[in-house]
């Protein structure tokens, strides 16, 4: 059976130019004793909005890989599909994120309802979780509601999983199960019986994505309370141990945070309760590349710079479209967006400073990195314009890349 490894991290690269430097990030971390195995996703929506297909995910690892001797596993994840569209990552994904959240909350029919509560006894009243402190305790009433909630997006969960598995083969693939592209964060509790239903369903999930309490803004840090954060964490873990000796599921099922990229403070506490657990931990971050690439083009001279600026005039125009399809998970301020006329005489290490994810420096501007992180697809319209840039600047955009995972993200999540 393929087999995802302890640790694993997702790294998006939208232009498909930068997974050479993304994979210096894990031999550095591998150089330190931490085995953490590369991950690189791609959903639907980006393939859409910058006209690629899934195969050129596979072609840019595949190459990155046999150009730096990478011995360890790597994969490319499905991100984020439903039925409708997994067909064209067949060819080119071993991992699926199967996307169910679009089902939570419509109502089960209640003869699947009282058949899950029947089947699952153990589910009624106080149960003991090992490293629960407090029990956990859930009334018929309770468990009736959550499973009417998350029952239709079990059984969706199952019929992309049949599908993929009868495409591929039984083995062949890591399954995913997605359910944080919705409103509300998921219990513990709720997380206990999800499982228990995907059991049922015969889905041998590797890793599950639940939406977490706070607010996983795109390429920014993490909103919220973090003691909160904590708990809920460390009980997801517990539930997930449980759930396999329970349930028979998959032996090295882990939590996937979705992080949307940059949720740094919260990066300790996964980093503690990992090391105190032994449990794995799957990653995802995402766009933040694009924006590495900006910062690098920024510093590469007067024609990055002249690029960068006009991306961002152009972002400015079509502020309401670009941001319409992230409004959940981007809160910019308008007002703090300086306008085209004022950023004309930034140059290249001010451009550099205002993106670059370091809150604490003076010309950090967490809007416009949001505005920026949204609008890669106006740099997918510019073409070769672009992606000849890339070329151009390779050195300079790849040590960003590189520096970015490596010492932002795999540094503190890992090493501390
Ligand atoms: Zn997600």
């Amino acid at each position: 059976m393929l087999r995802l490894s302890r640790f694993s991290f997702g790294v998006g690269d939208r232009f498909a130019h930068q997974a050479s430097s993304q994979l210096r990030a894990f031999e550095k971390i591998r150089a330190q004793g931490i085995e953490v195995v590369p991950v690189w996703n791609k959903s639907n929506r980006e393939h859409s909005f910058i006209g690629s297909e899934p195969s050129s995910v596979r072609a840019a690892a595949e190459q990155a890989v046999r150009e730096s001797g990478w011995s360890l596993p790597w994969h490319t994840d499905a991100d984020h599909i439903r039925l409708e569209t997994v067909d064209r990552f067949l060819g080119s994904s071993d991992f699926f994120t199967i996307d169910v959240a679009d089902s939570i909350g419509k109502q089960a029919p209640s003869d699947d309802v009282h058949r899950f509560l029947k089947h699952h006894p153990e589910l009624f009243g106080t149960l003991h979780i090992k490293g629960i402190e407090e029990s956990i305790f859930l009334s018929g009433d309770a468990l009736e509601e959550i499973a009417s909630k998350y029952l239709m997006a079990v059984q969706e969960a199952g019929r992309i999983f049949r599908y993929i598995e009868h495409k591929l083969g039984s083995g062949n693939f890591i399954a995913e199960v997605s359910m944080d592209e919705t409103d509300l964060p998921q219990t513990p509790q709720e997380l206990l019986v999800i499982l228990a239903a995907l059991a049922d369903e015969g889905v041998a999930l590797q890793t599950i994505a639940p939406k977490f309490t706070g607010r996983f803004n795109k390429g920014v840090d993490y909103v919220g309370d973090l003691d909160q954060f904590a708990k809920e964490f460390h009980e997801d873990l517990c539930v997930l141990a449980h759930a396999i000796e329970r349930y028979g599921l998959p032996s090295n099922l882990k939590l996937s945070v979705h992080s949307g990229s940059d949720k740094f403070s919260i990066y300790p506490i996964i980093r503690q309760a990992l090391a105190k657990s032994g449990a794995g931990l799957h990653i995802k971050t995402a766009g933040t590349t694009w924006l590495e690439e900006l910062i690098g083009l920024s510093e590469s001279g007067d024609e990055g710079v002249a690029f960068v600026r006009e991306i961002y005039a152009l972002a400015l125009e079509q502020i309401g479209a670009l941001t319409e399809p992230y409004a959940s998970v981007i809160d910019i301020r308008m007002s703090e967006l300086p306008d085209a006329t004022e950023v004309a005489s930034w140059d290249g290490p001010r451009w550099a400073n205002t993106l670059r994810h370091i809150p604490s420096h003076p010309q950090y501007n967490s809007n416009v990195r949001q505005l920026l992180h949204v609008s890669f697809k106006l740099a997918a319209k510019k073409g070769t314009r672009y992606t000849d840039l890339l070329k151009k600047h390779s050195d300079v955009i790849g040590q960003n890349v590189f520096d970015n995972l490596y010492t932002r993200h795999m540094k503190p999540l890992f090493l501390g």
